[in-house]
């Protein structure tokens, strides 16, 4: 099994100029940027990550936050490395300052393909490959988009053409009510071996008791300071607020108390220790022990998706 390999992922936007209609952040009315206060706290978080962590920046798309670059040249020069997800449309020479913050510390960048929102399929395809052609050797650079059933043709024409041009291009399959989506066989078959990496290994897998480090190695930063294990929402979930400087990580490896696992990053990133189950009684004493500080954060996210969905509804 491959050693974990430290990281976080920090929401520092809702905000987007895209409008996906699969966009989980659409149900939220509040969008906003994190603020200074809570980007300030993450500063200070920096400096005491032992031995280089990855830090990726998303959104919504994170490049329209005012202090990107800061956060980046920040990240970079704590030593860490930089990592983030954007949907690309930002024009050539904006992207390509990303590379010089980041002075040859960007490890990945993730281009997302969302096909409805692009105005011109050609642009969006020759601006991947100028980037692809200059970014450093050791820079990842990944196209990808969700596979949606209807696109299907259009996407594969897609993949075909970044293929040809030696850019990489993954699918995402589709998340509905936070459940993979099973596709035709012809889809299923031609997007076998073009998923982005791990999502097999967890796709529509409980993984409810296995040991994992996220909490401890990994976390992720809400908009608002919050910080959390993962990506599913489960009775130790909630590791406190950045911003109030209430954070708290696991010392180590914990098991998971998630109905189910969609946590690709997480598996990408070693944290997932598959096949190590939590002992019985440790796994009972999680258990009960994690719902106190859960309980508060699950009612407020409630209310702020439910809230969300009734002010685009009326
Ligand atoms: S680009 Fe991403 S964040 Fe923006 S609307 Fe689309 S899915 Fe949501
Ligand atoms: S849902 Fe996945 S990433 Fe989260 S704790 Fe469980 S196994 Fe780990």
């Amino acid at each position: 099994m491959k050693p974990p390999k430290p990281s976080f992922e920090w929401i520092i936007t809702d905000r987007c100029n895209y409008d996906c209609t699969y966009c989980f952040q659409r149900v939220y009315a509040d969008k906003r940027h994190c603020s200074d206060a809570t980007v300030e706290a993450v500063f200070r978080l920096l400096p005491t990550l032992e031995g280089g962590w990855l830090v990726k920046l998303i959104g919504g798309e994170p490049l329209i936050h005012p202090r990107f670059f800061e956060m980046c040249s920040r990240i970079v020069a704590a030593g860490h490395r930089l990592c983030t997800t954007t949907n690309f449309s930002l024009p050539l020479p904006k992207l390509l300052q990303l590379l010089d913050v980041c002075d040859g510390r960007l490890d990945t960048i993730t281009a997302s393909l969302h096909l409805h929102e692009v105005r011109d399929l050609d642009v969006f395809i020759d601006k991947v490959t100028k980037f692809q052609a200059v970014k450093p050797a050791k820079t990842t650079f990944v196209v990808t988009a969700v596979m949606v059933a209807e696109d299907f043709d259009a996407l594969k024409d897609v993949s075909e053409r970044l293929t040809a041009a030696g850019v990489r291009f993954r699918f995402q399959v589709l998340r509905v009510n936070n459940r993979y989506v099973q596709y035709d066989q012809e889809i299923e078959e031609y997007i076998a071996g073009k998923l982005l990496e791990n999502v097999s290994q967890i796709r529509d897998r409980s993984l409810f008791g296995t040991m994992c480090h996220t909490g401890h190695l990994f976390f992720k930063i809400d908009v608002n300071g919050d910080v959390v294990r993962c990506f599913n929402l489960q009775p130790n979930y909630f590791l406190g607020n950045i911003t109030a400087g209430t954070l708290q990580r696991f010392e180590g490896p914990q098991p998971c108390l998630a109905r189910r696992c969609t946590c690709t990053v997480a598996a990408n990133r070693h944290m997932i220790l598959f096949g190590q189950e939590a002992a019985k009684p440790a796994l009972v004493r999680s258990y009960l022990g994690a719902w106190s500080g859960s309980v508060p954060y699950a009612s407020a996210k409630v209310y702020r998706v439910i809230t969300g969905w009734l002010s685009r509804t009326r």
